[in-house]
């Protein structure tokens, strides 16, 4: 048994192989001279940030993007040396780790900028960055039309290395491309006035996984691939462009199992009951686990290779799941037992839940349910 389950019998599993798969897709997609930043945010979008960030730079990435500088610091602690960049700007107390850890932040004030530059210089460092650009999205960076006043301000610091210059798309993924088009062009505008008044943009870079598929010209000199490394398609339009394998599935053992009789209900509420005869399996997977309660009686799980609904409200940290006694499939082979596995989300044989699956029943997107679900359960990698 492997040791991470040994306490409790429900696990997130990643396979690194699918991770690997999805990497070499997106290479074949930006070709050679175009440089890739796995973004391992959010604990890798709850995949395991370690594991995913040493599989990424092994297969070629030039840069790992992260969210917050403990994120940061956890890849180093773990004897991670590849570039490491904040796709944000942290507050000023956090300057004297990312120097000494040498995390690279993206920086949209002047003040940071010169602090930043300041503490590095006391400790005898180079002050690296990114410069953001808002093109748009209108969450972080310098407004596109007023770079040149921020590099004025900040160009004096003989620390400050501006390594590179990025925007973010808000709507790379949407079906409408006017919006896309417009931070597209204003990116540009941008580019070409720094490079007009002689400040070097160092790697540009604007594509997150919908722009890179959907928009080579985004490819400039580096890309920023995220959901996509995980085997998520960003959006349908994504789907014909490329093949790409789901690195997560979401497994458990069955805790306990009885026959119901019709009328008798299951879990807070009862607002479920028997129909007839059927067999009520319980798993130790809940909303504290990622498997959001709204979720309830609206998901199948897989069970030897056959989808059975969920039923009953979810509760904190199990819920149940029925198989029909009067099935025929049921009466010839299935006599569930406490020990035997079930697979919450992924797939076996023909039968698959994929996170684009739970995330149309939830009502949001790949991401937000792919980040819940290891915060409670141990990552095991395949
Ligand atoms: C999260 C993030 C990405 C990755 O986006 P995906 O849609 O997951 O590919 C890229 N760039 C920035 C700035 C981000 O914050």
């Amino acid at each position: 048994m492997n040791d991470k389950t040994k306490n409790r019998w429900s696990w997130v599993e990643v396979d690194l192989a699918a991770i690997r798969h999805n990497i070499n897709a997106a290479k074949q997609a930006i070709g050679r001279n175009t440089r890739l930043l796995a973004v391992v945010k959010a604990n890798a979008y709850g995949h395991g940030a370690v594991e995913v960030a040493k599989t990424a730079v092994k297969c070629g990435a030039a840069y790992l993007g992260i969210a917050t500088v403990n994120e940061g610091i956890e890849l180093r602690e773990a004897g991670i040396d590849q570039n490491i960049l904040l796709l944000s700007q942290p507050p000023e107390t956090a300057i004297p780790d990312l120097v000494n850890f040498n995390i690279m932040p993206s920086i949209y004030t002047p003040e940071f900028a010169i602090q930043y530059a300041e503490y590095a210089d006391k400790k005898q460092k180079k002050a690296p960055y990114h410069l953001v650009i808002n093109t748009g999205m209108n969450r972080i960076g310098v407004r596109y039309n007023e770079v040149l006043d921020f590099l004025k301000q900040t160009s004096f610091h003989r620390s400050l290395e501006r390594m590179g210059t990025f925007t973010h798309f808000a709507t790379a993924d949407c079906e409408e491309t006017l919006d896309f088009k417009r931070q597209y062009s204003n990116f540009c505008e941008a580019i070409d006035a720094m490079r007009a008044s002689n400040f070097d943009p160092g790697i540009v870079h604007c594509a997150n996984s919908a722009a890179l598929f959907r928009y080579p010209e985004t490819h400039f000199d580096m890309v920023r691939l995220g959901i996509s490394l995980y085997g998520c398609y960003p959006c349908k339009e994504v789907e014909p462009l490329v093949d790409l394998k789901q690195a997560m599935s979401v497994k458990a053992k069955i805790t306990d199992e009885r026959i119901l009789g019709v009328g008798e209900g299951v879990s807070y509420e009862m607002n479920y009951r028997a129909r007839g005869a059927v067999k009520i399996c319980t798993i130790p997977v809940g909303y504290a686990d990622g498997l959001r309660r709204a979720f309830s009686s609206k998901i199948d799980f897989i069970y030897k290779g056959i989808k059975f609904p969920q039923v009953g409200n979810i509760c904190m940290d199990q819920c149940m799941f029925e198989i029909d006694m009067n099935s025929a499939y049921a009466q010839e082979n299935l006599d569930a037992q406490i020990g035997e596995e079930v697979i919450v989300m992924g797939s076996q044989g023909e039968a698959c839940v994929s996170l684009e699956d739970l995330a149309a029943i939830a009502g949001t997107n790949t991401y937000e349910i792919a980040c819940g679900f290891s915060r409670r359960m141990p990552i095991v990698y395949a």
